[in-house]
């Protein structure tokens, strides 16, 4: 079946009958054929998307009506989620567990913006007089282009779906060419929850091709984007011309601080080292907010790293549905290189790695790891701030290791990056922790924790993260327009210019 382009309201195969197949990336397994879309393909849905929003039924509809439809979604997302647990999985190769966690965030992003999207209709605004009536209302922007990657695939493109939709746009998504199924799926729940054509339009497909013109097209008037720094520079750079609206939401190299109050006591040991192990291997690493940089102070840096290192070991990587799993592969034999190169790079540097390091084979107890693209979980030591490894993004289950000496030394190690995406900061003296979180230059911090996130709280980065939020009313804000209504209810001579007569 490779009628998988949703364009007007219709599956189609893409205009040159290319496809390509998916495979799982823990086994090579054939996991689907989907069409491959070329520029023709997103076109044809922008030019779609271009009419639903000017000239449908769309335009007409409430918020309360677009939010009682994301609710829809939501139920629906539960109601399918064994089938969206299983593509997910299969796309990405990670366990069917993660993939029912992300599910489980997905449905409550649309039930989030289901609810928010009648709340802020608008707001009246006191212009000091009482024959004025003055009021900033909402409206849509228009043809939304949403562009996302394959981490967490259906996750990141609700981040965008749920608040495009609420706020009255209509759009077209692309997703990770690697990952498209679960995108395939949202639209099918779309579809048949009655979407009127056009609102919704799926392309799938290289980002070179038919990703590009969601960022150059003059019908398009914002591109939404989640994936890495050099593509969201390209992104950017072609939407100038069009002046269309960008939201950036790129990598991160997210710092995790460690006091050793935080961790001198058995207790407080296991917290904060098993905090850091999900940090940095969560996904085999590939979370773009990733605690990458583990930064501890000096006294307690040996006890901390020798613990990290023992319970790395015994990560468990295996096939996404083999008993005991623990995490899976990396995307693709391409990425699994590209991070075996910067711990290769790490090590040609200086540091010192202590576990991990070599691409991981054979069997673990869950499976056959040989035609996947596993890499271990990999603790880089004695990394400074002059390494690549330490600056930029791998991606992957690799995590390097720096030591303070004290808070302000913490503070500048922590902020010394292009990102900001976000970071951490452990210690049992919580006036300090509130310290330090106050001054960390990046767009969510935790303290004593790593990781969560809410979809009530807005989503993004400092510095070269990006430009915009997701979630959070914030998220909402990025999809329409304000527009100031003045109304005066007793119009008059201003007396601005005088009036001389006609003679
Ligand atoms: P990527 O930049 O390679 O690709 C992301 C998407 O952009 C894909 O759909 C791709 O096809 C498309 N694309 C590529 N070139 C394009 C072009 N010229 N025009 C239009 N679209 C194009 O990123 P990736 O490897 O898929 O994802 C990993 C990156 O995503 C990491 O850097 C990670 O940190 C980032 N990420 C960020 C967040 C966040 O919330 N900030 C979340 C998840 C992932």
């Amino acid at each position: 079946m490779t009628d998988t382009l949703y364009i007007d309201g219709q599956w189609r195969p893409s205009m040159s009958g290319e496809k390509r197949e998916i495979r799982c990336p823990a086994d090579g397994s054939l996991v689907g054929v989907v069409a491959e879309a070329d520029r023709d393909d997103t076109e044809a849905a922008i030019a779609a998307a271009r009419r639903a929003f000017d000239d449908g039924p769309w335009r007409a509809t409430s918020a309360t009506e677009r939010g009682d439809l994301l609710l829809r979604v939501s139920a629906e997302i539960d109601s399918r989620r064994d089938e969206f647990v299983r593509a997910e999985t299969d796309d990405t190769g990670k366990r069917p567990y993660e993939s029912d966690i992300d599910m489980t965030d997905i449905a409550n992003c649309f039930r989030y913006f289901g609810k928010l999207a009648a709340e802020e209709a608008g707001r009246i605004v006191d212009a000091g007089s009482a024959d004025v009536d003055s009021r900033v209302v909402y409206e849509p922007i228009g043809v939304c282009g949403l562009i996302t990657p394959w981490n967490y695939p259906l996750l990141q493109a609700a981040w965008k779906i749920a608040p495009a939709l609420a706020a009255g746009n209509t759009f077209v998504l692309k997703p990770a060419e690697l990952t498209p199924h679960t995108a395939i799926l949202i639209m099918r729940v779309l579809h048949d929850l009655g979407v009127p054509p056009g609102v919704a339009n799926l392309v799938l497909g290289a980002g070179a091709t038919a990703g590009a013109p969601l960022s150059s097209h003059p019908d398009v008037d914002l591109v939404s984007f989640t994936g890495g720094l050099a593509t969201g520079r390209i992104i950017a750079r072609e939407a100038a011309a069009t002046v269309k609206k960008v939201a950036l939401e790129l990598g991160g190299k997210n710092p995790n601080v460690v006091f050793a109050d935080a961790c001198d006591t058995d207790e407080r040991l296991a917290a904060s080292v098993d905090n850091a192990l999900n940090a940095a291997f969560l996904h085999s690493g590939q979370v773009c907010s990733a605690g990458a940089r583990l930064i501890i102070e000096e006294p307690a840096h040996d006890w901390f790293v020798t613990e990290l290192v023992r319970r790395a070991e015994q990560i468990r990587l295996g096939l996404p549905y083999a008993e005991g799993t623990e995490t899976g592969p990396l995307i693709s034999a391409q990425h699994r290189d590209k991070v075996h190169a910067y711990v290769e790079q790490a090590r040609a540097d200086g540091a010192e790695i202590l576990t991990g390091g070599a691409f991981a084979t054979g069997d673990h107890g869950s499976g056959a790891l040989d035609d996947g693209y596993f890499y271990p979980p990999t603790v880089i030591d004695r990394a400074d701030a002059t390494m690549a490894c330490v600056h930029d993004e791998a991606f992957g289950p690799t995590v390097t290791v720096e030591t303070f000496t004290d808070e302000d030394e913490a503070v500048t190690i922590a902020n010394d990056t292009e990102y900001g995406l976000a970071g951490a900061v452990w210690s049992s003296d919580s006036a300090r922790a509130r310290r330090i979180a106050s001054r960390l230059r990046h767009g969510t911090v935790w303290v004593n924790d790593f990781g969560p996130y809410l979809p009530q709280a807005e989503w993004g980065g400092f510095g070269h993260s990006g430009i915009g939020r997701e979630l959070g009313p914030s998220g909402l804000d990025e999809y329409r327009e304000a527009k100031h209504v003045y109304e005066n209810l007793r119009p008059g001579v201003t007396g601005w210019f005088s009036e001389r007569g006609s003679n």
